[in-house]
C-alpha cells in the first residue's frame, strides 16, 4: 500500500461562521482528538483544514473510518505531502499512480507566495518529461493538488464528510429514545446540527438493568459512533402508570408525553441542556396530531426539536438502515403499555390534560421515577 503522510481534514459548514468560527474548529478539533485517541495520532490545525498524523497504517484506516462518522467535515481524504516546488510535487505524483493511468489534474493555492501558480502546475505536468501516467481532463481519476504556505498536499481519494456542525457546538439536547425506528434517526439529525445528546429511555421493565441489558444497548453503541461519551438515562415507568390506573385509557397517551416532556425537562435542568429531541413526525400517529402535540408539550420552556417533523415514515426508514439500527428497533421489545393504547383521543384540550396531571400528581410520579433512575 502507498505510504500516505496524513489525512487532511476540511471543515463542513463552519466556514458560515464568522465570529464564532474559532470556537466551531476548536471544538471540530476535541471532537475528533476524542474519536482517535487511542491512535495517539497528532492533529494540526492548518488555516481551513486539519491534517491528521497518524502512527502507522492500521492507524490511518481506524482515523479514516472514525472521521466518516464526525459532524462538521464536508470532505477529508490520506495525503502524500511535497515540497512547494514543481519538482517535489511531480515526483510525489509519480508515487501515487501508475503507468496505465489516466488522470485529471486539479490544482489550487490557498498561499499566493509561490513562484508558479495553479496553472503552472497543471502545465508542468503536461510538459513533464519524467511522469508516468497520461492526462486526461475527462478522467474520473483526479489528483488534488492544494499548495499552502510552506508545503503542498497531493490528494487521490476525497471522502465526502457528514456535514452538519460539530457535535456540542449547539449545546446539550435531551434526546428522548424510545425502542422504535424513529427516535435513533432524531437522534442523529439532533447531533448533525450541533447537538450533544443525553439519552432518555422510560421503560417497562422491573428493573433498570433489564433495559440496560436490552437492545437499547445496541441502538446507543451505533449512536455512540458518532458522539462517543454519551450519558443515558434509565427510568422505570410503573410508578406513572400505576398513578394513572384510574384515568380513562383514551386520555393516557397524550398525558404519558406530558409526563415525557416534564420528566426531559428536569434532567435537561440537571445537565444544562436547553433542548429537548423526539422522533415524532406530524400526523404519523394518534399522539403526533396537531392538537396531542399542543397538548403535550404545553408549558414546556425549552425549545423541542422535531428533526422528523417533515419525513415520510418510508424516508425515516431507509435513514435508519443506513445507520443500521433498523435491525434492532424491529426487533420485539417490551413498550411501556400507554403507548399501545388503542382509540386514544386525538384531539385532547391542554387543560385537560393539566387536569389529569394535577390529579395523578405527576410531578411527585416525577421526582419518584427520578429517584429510581440509573444514569449509564
Ligand atoms: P419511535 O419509533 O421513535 O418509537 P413512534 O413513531 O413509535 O416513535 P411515539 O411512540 O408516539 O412514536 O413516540 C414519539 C417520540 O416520543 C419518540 O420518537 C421518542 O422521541 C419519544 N418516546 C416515545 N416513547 C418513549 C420512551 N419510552 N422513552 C423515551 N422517549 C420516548
Ligand atoms: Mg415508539
Amino acid at each position: 500500500m502507498l505510504k500516505y503522510d496524513a489525512i487532511e481534514v476540511h471543515f463542513g459548514e463552519l466556514w458560515l461562521k464568522g465570529m464564532n468560527r474559532n470556537d466551531f474548529v476548536s471544538r471540530l478539533k476535541h471532537n475528533i482528538l476524542d474519536m482517535i485517541s487511542a491512535t495517539g495520532a497528532d492533529i494540526v490545525h492548518n488555516r481551513d483544514r486539519f491534517f491528521i498524523y497518524p502512527k502507522n497504517e492500521s492507524g490511518f484506516l481506524e482515523i479514516i473510518e472514525s472521521l466518516k462518522n464526525t459532524f462538521g467535515i464536508s470532505w477529508f481524504g490520506p495525503v502524500m505531502l511535497a515540497k512547494n516546488s514543481i519538482e517535489s510535487i511531480l515526483s510525489a505524483s509519480n508515487l501515487m499512480f501508475s503507468k496505465d493511468d489516466t488522470v485529471r489534474i486539479s490544482a489550487s493555492r490557498s498561499y499566493k507566495g509561490t513562484p508558479f501558480n495553479s496553472k503552472d502546475i497543471v502545465s508542468s505536468f503536461m510538459h513533464s518529461g519524467s511522469l508516468n501516467f497520461n492526462l486526461d481532463k475527462n478522467s474520473d481519476k483526479v489528483l488534488h493538488i492544494s499548495v499552502m504556505e510552506g508545503e503542498t498536499s497531493l490528494c487521490r481519494e476525497k471522502i465526502k464528510g457528514l456535514g452538519g456542525l460539530p457535535v456540542g457546538s449547539s449545546g446539550n439536547a435531551i434526546v428522548l429514545l424510545s425502542g422504535g425506528i424513529d427516535s435513533p434517526v432524531s437522534a442523529l439529525y439532533a447531533m448533525k446540527r450541533g447537538l450533544k445528546p443525553i439519552y432518555l429511555h422510560v421503560h417497562a421493565f422491573n428493573d433498570n438493568s433489564e433495559a440496560e441489558n436490552s437492545k437499547m444497548k445496541d441502538i446507543i453503541k451505533i449512536l455512540r459512533k458518532f458522539s462517543p461519551s454519551s450519558k443515558i438515562y434509565f427510568i422505570p415507568s410503573h410508578i406513572f402508570q400505576t398513578a394513572t390506573l384510574k384515568i380513562p385509557r383514551k386520555y393516557e397517551l397524550v398525558l404519558f408525553r406530558r409526563f415525557l416532556f416534564k420528566i426531559a425537562e428536569e434532567v435537561a435542568e440537571k445537565e444544562d441542556a436547553e433542548v429537548i429531541v423526539t422522533g415524532e413526525s406530524l400526523g404519523q400517529v394518534a399522539s403526533q396530531t396537531v392538537k396531542n402535540m399542543i397538548a403535550s408539550q404545553y408549558g414546556i420552556k425549552r425549545l423541542i426539536f422535531r428533526p422528523l417533523s417533515g419525513f415520510d415514515k418510508a424516508e425515516i426508514i431507509s435513514r435508519a438502515k443506513e445507520i443500521g439500527t433498523y435491525d434492532l428497533s424491529i426487533k420485539p421489545y417490551k413498550d411501556v403499555c400507554s403507548i399501545g393504547i388503542k382509540n386514544p383521543s386525538t384531539g385532547m384540550p391542554p387543560d385537560k390534560v393539566s387536569a389529569l396531571y394535577e390529579e395523578c400528581d405527576i410531578s411527585a410520579v416525577i421526582s419518584r421515577s427520578l429517584n429510581l433512575s440509573d444514569v449509564i
